[in-house]
Parts: C-alpha cells; structure tokens; sequence
C-alpha cells in the first residue's frame, strides 16, 4: 500500500499542476542526481523563426514557395516558420508523395520535382552538395531534383526560465545536466554552452536518443537515478525508460505524456524544481 504521506506528496504536487504517476516516482525524484533534457521544445521554446533565405537555383520566393507547400505536412516545429515566411496562397494540387523522415526532414514531389527539406545530412543522403554554413541557428537545405535549391536558415530562443531552472538544479540539488538533440552539433552545443550543461549529445537519430542515454546510464558510475525531460514523440522512448519521466504536458505530445511518470501541465521549467523539492520534502516525512 502506498504510504499517507506519498499521498499528501501526490495531492500537493497537482495543486501545482504536477502530475505524478505514482508514489515511488517521488522516492526516486528526490534522490535523482542525472538530469537528462531534449533541446528543442523543452529547453528551447520550439518556436522557430526564419533568419535568413539563400537561393542557389531558384529564385527567392519560388524557394519559398515550394518549402511552405511542403512544410504544411509536417507537426515539426521547424514547419510553422518556414509557412510564415511564405504567408501566401496554398495549392494543395501541387503536392503528392510526401515523407516525413525522422532525424532528416520531410520528402515529397512538388508539380512532379522531387523535393527534399532538411538538414545537411539530409543533403549527404541524397548526395547533394550544399554550403556549409557557420552558425549557431538550424540550417535547412531545400533540394530540388536532386539539386541544391537553396538554404534556410531557422533560429530559436531559450525557454525564459531555463537559466534558472539548469543553474537551480546543479547548485542545489548537484544535479549533473545532460541535453540531447537532433539539431546540429554547433546549435546543440550553443545552447548546451550557454546554460552550462555537463553533456551535451547532438545530431542524434530518434532511435539514437534512447542509446546514447543508456550508454550514459552505464558509464556513469554517479548516476544512480536518471530524470528525463522531454515533450516530443521522439523523446517518448527515453521518458519510458528513465527511472522518472518528466513530459512538458502543455504542448507536449501524446505519446511523451503517456511515457512519462510525471506530466506537467503548464510549459514551464521551474516546476521541475518544484517537484524535485515536493519530492524531498514528501521522503522526509516518510522517513
Ligand atoms: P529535435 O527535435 O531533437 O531537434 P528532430 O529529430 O525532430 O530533432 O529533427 C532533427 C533535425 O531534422 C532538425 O533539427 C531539422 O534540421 C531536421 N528536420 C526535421 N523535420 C524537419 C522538417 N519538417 N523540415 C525541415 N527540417 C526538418
Ligand atoms: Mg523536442
């Protein structure tokens, strides 16, 4: 049976609009020292905005034009600023035959022309040439029949309170801090850098999350109970597996919110704080 006191742990954590699975998740939260985050979404806001255009072959806004009609089949966050940078009409005709690729973009025929949109190593599977571009935002390549289109470029900001929440966990509670991400290793690493994350892992397949988190798991003799934190459907895989799961639940996906033990249902960083401290005071209780 489930002590009164995890109960009271449990009742005050969703007055704050923490969700907690179970007891034994606040037992293992409050001796987590790892601290495992995704990047985008979850660090970041996952709000991207267009930074800058480059037309190789096309023109400017025929570039755009054909990312957009494309981009309106993807939920990837990236999706949303390549459409606001067209902001003109859609016709849907245009667009068959389109594939989403985890870890690489989105594919489809465009008035019969292959079009690939991604990142550089989307560029690499195609055996596309592109400019390498030096920059701390995401670069995305648009192919087009198998011939550089053009680039992209995309940026997002930090999460207001993700300064505080890193900077909380690791002088408080001695958290180390990891981040994973499928972005690029110089935007990955702008980001890791800036909120002085102790490990940062980039350009990760999906599939890759969950691995490089278990090879952590195993080399890490000090990490003794791993958080996880995420919000996508690729993240859903590491929160299942971490010995707690964090989702951020408002604009989380289904999938991360039913992987996870704990769901948050607001999109803010500092209620992981408020949990781990819940999670404290609730084992002191228990004795
Ligand atoms: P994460 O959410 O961890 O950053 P993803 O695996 O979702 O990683 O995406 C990795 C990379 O693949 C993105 O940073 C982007 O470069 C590229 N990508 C994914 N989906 C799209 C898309 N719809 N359009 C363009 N690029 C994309
Ligand atoms: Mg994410």
């Amino acid at each position: 049976s489930v002590p009164v006191a995890f109960l009271g742990g449990i009742a005050a954590a969703a007055r704050q609009g923490i969700v907690v699975k179970g007891g034994n998740y606040l037992e293992m939260l409050a001796k987590a020292d790892t601290f495992v985050f995704d990047k985008t979404g979850t660090l970041t806001e996952g709000v991207f905005e267009v930074l800058e255009v480059y037309a190789e072959s096309l023109t400017e806004s025929e570039l755009l034009e054909i990312t957009a009609h494309v981009e309106n089949y993807s939920n990837h966050p990236i999706a949303q600023s390549l459409m606001n940078a067209y902001g003109g009409e859609y016709d849907a005709s245009r667009v068959t035959q389109v594939e989403e690729q985890p870890g690489y973009g989105i594919s489809a025929r465009y008035e019969g022309k292959n079009i690939h949109i991604g990142n550089s190593r989307m560029a690499g599977l195609y055996g596309v040439e592109v400019d390498e571009i030096e920059t701390e935002d995401t670069v995305i390549y648009v192919l087009v029949e198998s011939e550089y289109g053009g680039y992209i470029v995309v940026g997002d900001r930090l999460k207001e309170d993700a300064k505080w929440t890193m900077r909380t966990l690791r002088e408080k509670y001695h958290a180390v801090l990891v981040m994973l991400t499928g972005d690029s290793r110089e935007a990955g690493n702008a980001v890791a850098k800036e909120l002085h994350m102790d490990y940062a892992y980039t350009e990760l397949m999906p599939e890759d999350k969950l691995e490089q988190m278990e090879e952590f798991m195993q080399c890490q003799y000090e990490a003794e109970r791993v958080v996880c934190v995420g919000d996508g459907i690729n993240d859903a895989p590491v929160l299942a597996r971490a010995d707690v799961g964090i989702a951020m639940g408002a604009l989380g996906a289904d999938a991360a919110i039913e992987a996870a033990d704990i769901v948050l249902m607001e999109d803010e960083l500092p209620k992981i704080v408020d949990a781990v401290s819940i999670a404290k005071e609730t084992v002191r209780v228990v004795g």
